[in-house]
């Protein structure tokens, strides 16, 4: 049976290894130790990494009653200076003791039971409740109840109990015998067998970042200490980048972006008025040139990397001129796109005008009798016209 000294001393992180015993199974090449400072993964918090000799601790966990330590490479039984890394360490205990006060705060501010949580130093820390919305209100009350806990600096006490009921839990374990108990002083009791850190003050500043609803609960994603810190800088820095961007202060951010975009807003509206003026008089324009096939008209161009869009809004202006069979071509150097449209009174089908031009070429597309898009890898456009004139002469 391992000793779980991180227990008793959360803060000690350079020990002296005795590694007792060794195996190697699929998981890599694991050693146990009679007594061990190394967390492994459980009660939603994640191992710890280190080092035992020259050997890195990649990952830990327990097993029946021992703690298994894998490290990346072979050593010899014997005793071997070992290293937890801290900053993963201290990261885990910041956002795990986060977690028991975001859980208690809520509990007691809101009545909100955790259902559950996955602590993490790295990325934010996340905690299930069970209410299917929070208002920005209830946020701002949680948030401001943590905080005030961890400015209050109250210390956090690691004990075993005998009787569960001799214990206020918020949230009374379902296992009997021994209980670890955490509490944060005179606030909060909860069985948990984690590391957290001894006072609320070393979590530093908490922060709920994003809040989501999952089926009928809400999971909060909070950040804490370094991660809070590293939040805020990342914050800061996209703040006074986009005001520096628009050559003023950051207090003034919020208003400019909201008027810059009304203003960004309106152009777009304008533009695109004036983008449907250009193309009915471009549309105009090739009417005039249109040539005349019996009672027909047929109007052809190539463009060169006209969008396909374009193509087709210019393509329904022109269709809506009685006798009007219109194809236009774009080519982006490799690819052609087509667009074939017929005025009503052509009796003509823009789809099979269209398939017909594609088919030489394996081209895809279609369409329906008024107007049709397609395209393939076709160059000679010379002949697709021509091959138009015939087929509107033919008709
Ligand atoms: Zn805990």
């Amino acid at each position: 049976m391992t000793k779980k000294l991180y227990f008793d001393e959360p803060m000690t992180t350079e020990f002296t290894a005795d590694v007792i015993e060794t195996r190697r199974d699929e998981r890599g090449f694991g050693v146990i130790l009679p007594s061990t400072f190394f967390y492994p993964t459980g009660g939603g918090q994640s191992h710890d990494t280190g080092s035992i000799g020259t050997a890195r601790v990649v990952d830990a966990f327990i097993e029946g009653d021992e703690i298994i330590h894998i490290l990346d490479k072979e050593i010899a039984l014997g005793s071997y200076p070992a290293k937890v890394d801290w900053e993963r360490r201290f990261a885990n205990m910041q956002h795990h003791t986060g977690q028991h006060i975001f859980s208690a705060v809520f509990w007691k501010e809101l009545g909100l039971e955790t259902i559950s949580s996955h602590i993490s130093g790295e990325t934010p820390t996340t905690i299930d409740f069970n209410k299917e919305t929070l208002s920005a209100k209830e946020i701002a009350l949680a948030e401001k109840a943590a905080n005030r806990l961890v400015f209050e600096n109250r210390v956090i006490k690691a004990y075993f109990v005998e009787n569960k009921d001799s214990v206020p839990f918020r949230r009374p374990p379902k296992v009997d015998g021994e209980i670890r108990v955490i509490e944060i002083e005179g606030y909060d009791y909860s069985a948990c067998g984690g590391t957290h850190l001894p006072q609320t003050g070393m979590v530093g500043m908490l922060k709920i970042v994003r809040t989501e609803r999952i089926n009928k609960k809400t999971r909060i994603h909070f950040v804490a200490g370094w991660q809070t810190f590293a939040f805020f800088d990342e914050v800061q820095k996209a703040a006074q980048e986009s005001a520096q961007f628009l050559a003023i202060g950051i207090d003034a951010l919020k208003e400019t972006v909201e008027s810059q975009y009304t203003q960004l807003k309106s152009a777009q509206n304008e533009l695109k008025k004036l983008r449907e003026m250009k193309l009915e008089i471009e549309a105009q324009k090739m009417v005039q040139l249109a040539e005349p096939i019996g009672e027909k008209w047929l109007a052809t161009s190539l463009f060169e990397n006209r969008n396909a869009g374009e193509l087709r809004s210019l393509a329904m202006k022109l269709r809506v001129y009685p006798g009007m069979v219109a194809v236009l071509a774009s080519f982006d150097g490799s690819k052609l796109s087509l667009v074939t449209a017929c005025a009503d009174d052509t009796e003509l089908s823009a789809n099979e005008l269209l398939q017909d031009h594609l088919a030489p070429f394996n081209g895809r597309g279609g369409g329906d009798k008024s107007i049709a898009q397609g395209g393939g890898a076709a160059t000679n456009v010379d002949d697709i016209f021509k091959h138009t004139k015939e087929m509107v002469r033919n008709s």
